[in-house]
């Protein structure tokens, strides 16, 4: 990660500011991204203590003119962009797929699977200026299995690994690798925001892990470490499973 330009989304919070610190500490030069202004400064700061070379660009991934920006501005400060984490995301509002809104629908969609493609159209136009990367998208466990009450969630988490089999594909031959990390349960505001104050909803949910917990953001940013580092040179278009055993049941 020595020198490398990193940038990473939705890093204002749980697994994104986890992968921030990580790559910091591992010598990246790292620009955070997020829409969350206090979030994403609070990171900075953090990220600061390990890499004083880092910078923080408040970003709404939605936005196609934003999202270029972003790009942009990380090429810009270092020259170059080497590695991206695709990770901001939002959870959506719980119902049954009969009951859920068109609201619901497009906000969830429009954030996670429009704005995680808009990301990589942007990265890898920059990545190619460079000879390659490597892309690493968090996707789920809801991108591999169907979860009551989530259809968008599911939805778009399942698009994203479509995405990145076939961006792995189309730019293989280009030196960009882009893979996906699938987390079960992480201790992150997204999963209490999910499981509410609900005790027996969480110890439901802890249940479904075999090794009976849910997993730490710092555990998810070691995956993404890996992926985005020349360790795993022959690896493209996978999904890697981060979850205590939740899917080998
Ligand atoms: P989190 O809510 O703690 O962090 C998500 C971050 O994304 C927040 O800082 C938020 O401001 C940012 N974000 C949301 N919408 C954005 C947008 N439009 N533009 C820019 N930033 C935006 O959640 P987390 O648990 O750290 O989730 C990170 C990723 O991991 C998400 O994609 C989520 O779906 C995925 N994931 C989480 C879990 C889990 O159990 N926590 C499990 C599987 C996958």
């Amino acid at each position: 990660m020595e020198n490398k330009v990193a940038l990473i989304t939705g890093a204002a919070s749980g697994i994104g500011r986890a992968t921030a610190l990580l790559f910091a500490r591992n010598g990246a030069l790292t620009c955070i991204a997020d829409r969350s202004a206090d979030g994403l400064h609070e990171t900075l700061e953090m990220v600061q203590q390990f890499h004083s070379d880092a910078i923080a660009i408040q970003t709404d991934i939605s936005s196609r003119s934003e999202v270029e920006a972003m790009v942009r501005r990380a090429a810009d400060r270092f020259g170059r962009l080497e590695i991206a984490c695709n990770n901001a995301g939002i959870e959506g509002e719980q119902s049954l797929t009969a009951e859920c809104s068109e609201e619901n629908w497009h906000r969830v969609i429009n954030i996670n699977l429009r704005g995680t493609w808009l990301c990589m159209k942007y990265e890898i136009r920059e990545m190619l200026k460079n000879g390659g990367g490597t892309i690493v998208n968090i996707s789920s466990i809801a991108g591999l299995l169907g979860f009551p009450g989530i259809v968008p969630y599911v939805s778009s988490k399942h698009g994203i690994n479509g995405m990145t089999k076939t961006a792995a594909l189309e730019y293989a031959g280009q030196g960009i690798r882009v893979n996906s990390i699938c987390p079960g349960a992480i201790q992150t505001p997204m999963i209490d925001r999910f499981v509410g104050g609900q005790t027996e909803e969480r110890e439901n949910l802890i249940g479904m892990h075999p090794m009976g917990r849910v997993g730490n953001p710092e555990e998810v940013a070691e995956a993404v470490l890996w992926l985005c580092s020349d360790k795993s040179s022959f690896v493209t278009g996978q999904s890697l499973v981060v979850d205590g055993g939740y899917t080998i049941r």
